[in-house]
C-alpha cells in the first residue's frame, strides 16, 4: 500500500503505537472500573493518577488541577456554561474561537448572557484594544483561544491574562489550548481554566482534559456518580486517559518548534514555485504547525479532494467549520471571500520527515498544475 502523506495533523493525529498498546491493555486486560471497590481496580486508578501527573507536568501545574473529560469540546462547554449561566452575566470571547466556544457562547447569548466577540487583527490575534474595551466590572469570564486552529496565530495568553487580572482580579480567564498543548507553553499564573484534547497529540479520540486552577469553582456539567472529585461524573475512560498521559509526555518532549518552522518555511518556499500560491497570515507569532494558504483560482475543496485521490491529505480548515458557512476565522481577519474559497490548511507533524515534505510539495504542485490545465 502506498504510504499516505498526511498533512492534516491539526484535525487529528495517528495514535502513537505505545499509547495504542497502553489503551489496548486497559481495554482488554486491566479493564477494571476505576470507581469499583475491588482490589483489581487499583490498577485503573493508578493509570489515571499517572496520566494526571504526566499532563500536569507538561502544563507545569499540579496534578490535582487536571480533570479528565471526553474531549475539549466538553471542556470548553463546561467552563462557559458554568461561569456564565444567568441572564445578564457577561462573557467576552473572540471571533477567532473554535466552534465549541463560539457556538456555546451563542447558545448562552440566547439565554440572556451578554456575549462580546472581540474582533481579530489582520495577523489573526485577538485585538487587544477591543478586548480591553469589551471587559467591564460585570464580566464573569474571558475566553481566548491560545493557538488558532485555522491560522496558527498564537495569542499571548499569559500577558493578556496578567493585564486583565491586574485591573479586574475577579474576572476568570479561560483559554482553549487544544492546538497549543505540548507545543507552546503557557505559564498558568493568571489563567484559571485551560482546555486540551488527546487526539491532536497522538492520543486517541474521545479523551480531553480541563485545567482548573486550585481554588476556582466550576459547577459540574455532568452529574451522576461523582467521578473526578465530584466535578465530572461518568465512568472514567481509563484506556483513553492512560494513552493520553503517555502521548502527552512523548509528544511534548519530541516537539521542536525550530524544526517545525523549518518544515513550514520549506513548504511555503517550495509551493511558491507556483505563481498563484498565497499565504493568509504571516507573522512571527504564528505556530509553525499550521499553514493557512492556497492557490488563486483553485478552490480549496477541489485541491483537497484531488490530493486525497493520490493519498495526500490536507484540510480546508477546521473539520467543525466545514459544517458552518465558510471559514469564519479567515473572514474575521479580513480575508476576502474568494480567497477563503481558495484556502487550505496544511499541518505537518513533528514526525514528518524531510522526504515526506519534498514528496508532499511535489504532489501538491503537480496536482495544482493538472487542476489548472483542466480549468483552461
Ligand atoms: N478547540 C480547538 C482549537 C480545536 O482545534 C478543536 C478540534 O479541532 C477543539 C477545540 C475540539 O476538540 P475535541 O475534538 O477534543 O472536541
Amino acid at each position: 500500500m502506498q504510504k499516505i502523506l498526511y498533512f492534516d495533523n491539526a484535525a487529528t493525529t495517528a495514535v502513537y503505537p505505545e499509547s495504542c498498546a497502553r489503551a489496548a491493555y486497559y481495554q482488554s486486560e486491566a479493564f477494571w472500573n476505576a470507581s469499583a471497590l475491588v482490589r483489581q481496580s487499583r490498577e485503573a486508578v493508578d493509570a489515571i493518577r499517572e496520566s494526571r501527573a504526566a499532563i500536569a507536568r507538561v502544563l507545569g501545574v499540579s496534578a490535582d488541577e487536571i480533570y479528565f473529560t471526553s474531549c475539549a469540546t466538553e471542556s470548553n462547554n463546561w467552563v462557559l456554561r458554568s461561569c456564565c449561566f444567568r441572564a445578564g452575566d457577561e462573557l467576552v470571547t473572540t471571533e477567532g474561537e473554535h466552534a465549541s466556544v463560539r457556538e456555546t457562547a451563542k447558545a448562552l447569548a440566547e439565554r440572556g448572557v451578554k456575549v462580546t466577540f472581540v474582533p481579530l487583527t489582520r495577523a489573526g490575534f485577538a485585538d487587544s484594544e477591543a478586548l480591553f474595551r469589551a471587559i467591564t466590572p460585570r464580566t464573569k469570564l474571558v475566553s481566548l483561544i491560545h493557538v488558532s486552529n485555522e491560522t496558527g496565530a498564537t495569542n499571548d495568553i499569559s500577558a493578556l491574562a496578567a493585564e486583565i487580572k491586574e485591573e479586574f482580579p475577579d474576572i476568570l480567564i479561560h483559554s482553549d489550548g487544544v492546538q497549543a498543548f505540548g507545543k507552546v507553553a503557557v505559564p498558568m499564573k493568571h489563567v484559571d481554566f485551560y482546555s486540551i484534547s488527546g487526539h491532536k497529540i497522538h492520543a486517541p479520540k474521545g479523551v480531553g482534559a480541563l485545567y482548573i486552577k486550585k481554588g476556582r469553582k466550576l459547577k459540574p456539567l455532568l452529574t451522576g456518580g461523582g467521578q473526578e472529585r465530584g466535578l465530572r461524573s461518568g465512568t472514567e475512560n481509563v484506556a483513553g486517559i492512560a494513552a493520553f498521559g503517555s502521548a502527552a509526555e512523548k509528544f511534548s518532549s519530541a516537539y521542536d518548534a525550530g524544526r517545525m518552522s523549518r518544515i513550514q518555511e520549506r513548504i511555503a518556499e517550495k509551493l511558491s514555485d507556483d505563481p498563484d500560491f498565497f499565504t493568509n497570515v504571516s507573522s512571527d507569532r504564528t505556530s509553525p504547525h499550521i499553514l493557512s494558504c492556497g492557490f488563486l483560482g483553485i478552490r480549496g475543496e477541489t485541491l483537497m479532494h484531488a490530493l486525497a485521490e493520490r493519498d495526500v491529505v490536507i484540510g480546508t480548515g477546521s473539520a467543525c467549520s466545514s459544517h458552518t458557512a465558510g471559514n469564519l476565522v479567515l473572514k474575521a481577519i479580513g480575508i476576502p471571500s474568494e480567497r477563503i474559497l481558495y484556502s487550505v490548511r496544511i499541518s505537518p507533524d513533528i514526525g514528518t520527515t524531510d522526504e515526506e515534505v519534498e514528496a508532499f510539495c511535489a504532489g501538491v504542485l503537480d496536482t495544482v498544475r493538472i487542476l489548472k490545465g483542466s480549468l483552461r
